[in-house]
């Protein structure tokens, strides 16, 4: 292979991929004329309003720019500058905000802790509680959980609960960063789950909703399912320059995702690709570092494998240890794409 194949960048991020159709034409609808500033339009009570359906409660919902933004701003909302945040090892608010979290808080810290298949349980966050003596270490004041995990697990409601009963029991507040919360949505709703039962039915006070994955531009709900959890955070939206002057740009977005179940449908597709991987790299003889259950494959490969899968143009990060690759796949990745990565894989590893 020559070093002149052009680079697939499919399934280095969910990111990669473009807009899905229902979030840019609902850009085009929302470029009509005059329309108030600052959120205070028509599109965002519209987005709000849909935000509450999904979750059936009168839900707070403000938007920001980023899942940066919006699991700091969460965050800080819970803790003071004394406070520290439980979250797991490889959680994005500790190895990929750049410390944001702490410096919303002013000084607080993330306290990382492990746990098997990138998820808390209640034996892992209990060791936190014992450590340090009285004032001398931060006081625990939020948990944090991914939704679906950073490895592509999800957390079934029992085990949501089972975490955040244990966090409330300590006085802390209970944050999910749902960055891929579309891709959890779709795969539970398989299974029986509505949004509710494994956010606030099981404990969970803020949701980082995240829409970017799913298929929109530089948008991120931030979801206070009890009203008084969300006091003055719009001061805090607007301090931390999150707050857009042209929010219905990204509220519009919304309204076309959520209107008619498009969010779903598109994180469907996203982990069927995600099982169609699995499926067929499995075939191939490879070996996943963990079993898919949203949209990410985490495959094995030796360093040649890799290097010979980047020779044919595949773009793709080192995820998991020294040997673990990371495939993810998104509302626009297609079938075809699957299986000719697929069929890249089995030519390469047949190689001796
Ligand atoms: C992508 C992602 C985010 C958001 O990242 P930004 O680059 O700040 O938008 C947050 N959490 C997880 C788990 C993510 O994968």
């Amino acid at each position: 292979m020559s070093a002149s194949v052009p680079p697939d960048y499919t399934f280095a991020s969910d990111n990669t991929a473009g807009l899905a159709p229902e979030a840019l034409a609902a850009l085009t609808a929302a470029n009509a004329g005059p329309t108030p500033s600052y959120g205070n339009d028509p599109w965002t009570a519209r987005a709000r309003q849909l935000i509450r359906d999904v979750f059936a409660t009168d839900a707070e919902v403000f938007f920001v720019f980023n899942g940066t933004a919006a699991n700091s701003l969460a965050l800080a909302q819970f803790c003071r500058s004394y406070h520290s945040v439980i979250c797991h090892e490889f959680s994005h608010v500790d190895t990929d905000e750049c410390s944001a979290p702490e410096f919303f808080l002013g000084g607080g810290k993330v306290i990382a802790v492990p746990g098997p298949g990138c998820k808390l349980r209640p034996a892992d966050v209990e060791p936190v509680f014992a450590r340090g003596h009285g004032v001398h270490y931060p006081k625990p004041g939020a948990l944090s959980l991914t939704q679906a995990t950073e490895w592509g697990t999800l957390y079934t409601p029992d085990e949501v609960r089972a975490v955040a009963d244990l966090a409330h029991a300590h006085g802390l507040a209970v944050h999910m960063d749902g960055a891929r919360f579309a891709n959890a949505a779709a795969a539970l709703a398989a299974r029986g789950h509505a949004p509710a039962d494994f956010t606030w039915r099981a404990g969970v006070d803020v949701l980082s909703f995240g829409g970017t994955k799913n298929g929109m531009a530089t948008t991120e709900a931030v979801v206070f399912f009890r009203a008084e959890l969300a006091r003055e955070f719009e001061y805090r939206v607007k301090q931390g320059a999150q707050l857009a002057s042209k929010q219905r740009f990204a509220t519009a977005q919304w309204c076309g995702m959520l209107a008619d179940g498009a969010w779903l449908r598109h994180a469907a597709h996203a982990n069927a690709m995600a099982q169609r991987l699995a499926s067929a790299l499995r075939a191939a003889g490879a070996r996943l570092s963990v079993a898919p259950e949203a949209n990410g494959v985490f495959v094995e490969l030796t360093p040649a494998q890799a290097d010979a899968l980047a020779a044919r143009g595949w773009q793709f990060y080192r995820f998991i240890g020294a040997t673990g690759y990371r495939l993810m796949c998104s509302w626009a990745t297609e079938a075809a794409t699957v299986d000719r990565f697929a069929a890249d894989f089995a030519a390469v590893a047949s190689r001796r």
